[in-house]
């Protein structure tokens, strides 16, 4: 099998496991689908052979049709062999989305890393508060329509819709850990930027990594400023951990992501998804040389085609950590404003 083709990724799987079936993507792991109500349609899971039964990683979201189709792995392919412990990669409801109710109905244990844990559990505890008049002020300060900002601050409740109540205790996995996995030793890596403190984890001696949602084949996972954080830099903790990840592991790894295909070609993809960030912010550069903007009047400069409330509380969010970021690095500046409206301007 050629692993590193030139210049393109290379898919030893090039097509996923129907709905209810698995494929084995090495010895005793194996690759399912979980259908999501998306337009990306589903979340990729994996079983992972550990002796005793299934160590099982990500859940997909807490609804009857992702239940479904748990049952029906359970009674197909994972028959005979109990579940034995659960691992959550990070707190977005596709991976979370079922974790109390899988925990509860199959009586195993959750593991996950603090962050993922209680993020998810902030939100239960409190699911209106980002409707708190800080958050709202910094959304409309940023530029950003009434609209979408009513949309942006309630959407704690639609992540509950999705998750089930996790159970009361976990198990805390901190990156640098090592996790033995059915005769496998993982390291436990830790990367930033998508979701804060994401879990990966690394076989070292099967180049094996499976990854979640830090790096996908198609797709450039979502790098978003939230409220909480107004300052914060995602984009700078994303790409510090594509450089991590280049650095650390060799680039015929079998990358196994959270959506999409298995593939070959991690240093490849690492530096497409730079390069991609690299583009949005050359853009950015450009828009405010000609005048000063706020993340709001830069969503265009980015995101050419007309965009629903949904899709725009993501594209404003995204605009906003690469202007974060550029300010970091020094390339926009703050600009004078003579109304209330946060704009930035080439440094
Ligand atoms: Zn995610
Ligand atoms: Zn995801």
């Amino acid at each position: 099998m050629q692993r590193v083709a030139n210049g393109s990724l290379n898919y030893p799987f090039p097509a996923p496991p129907a709905a209810g079936e698995v494929i084995a993507v090495a010895a005793g792991i194996l690759w399912a689908r979980i259908p999501l109500p998306f337009r990306l349609d589903h979340v990729n899971v994996y079983l992972l052979d550990d002796g005793e039964g299934w160590t099982v990683i990500d859940t997909g979201i807490g609804n009857d049709a992702t239940r479904a189709a748990w049952v029906a792995l359970r009674a197909g392919p994972l028959a005979g062999r109990r579940l034995t412990r659960l691992i959550v990669t990070h707190f977005h409801p596709d991976h979370i989305g079922l974790a109390g109710w899988l925990c509860e109905r199959f009586d195993v244990p959750l593991l996950a890393s603090q962050t993922t844990y209680l993020s998810c559990l902030n939100i239960s505890l409190s699911p209106g508060a980002l409707d708190a008049e800080p958050y709202r002020d910094f959304y409309l300060r940023n530029g950003l329509d009434a609209a979408t900002t009513q949309r942006v601050t309630t959407q704690g409740h639609g992540y509950l819709r999705m998750v089930t109540p996790l159970p009361p205790t976990f198990e805390r996995l901190v990156g640098g850990d090592t996790l033995d996995i059915g005769g496998r030793t993982f390291s436990v890596l830790a990367g930033d930027g998508h979701a804060p403190e994401q879990l990966m984890f690394y076989c070292a001696g099967e180049k094996l990594l499976l990854a979640a949602d830090q790096v996908l084949a198609k797709i450039s996972p979502n790098v978003s400023v939230w409220a909480v954080d107004p300052h914060g830099d995602p984009l700078g903790l994303y790409l510090r951990s594509l450089s991590a990840l280049k650095a650390q592991l060799p680039p015929d790894t079998l990358v196994l992501p959270g959506h999409q295909l298995p593939f070959y070609g991690l240093h490849l993809r690492s530096d497409e998804l730079r390069a991609h960030h690299d583009a949005r912010c050359r853009a950015i550069a450009t828009a405010c040389r000609a005048k000063p903007r706020s993340a709001a009047e830069l969503v265009p400069v980015i995101f050419r085609h007309p965009l629903d409330a949904h899709q725009m509380s993501f594209a404003f969010s995204e605009v906003l950590a690469h202007v974060n970021y550029m300010l970091r690095q020094g390339v926009l500046k703050p600009a004078a404003n003579s109304d209330r409206i946060l704009r930035v301007d080439a440094a």
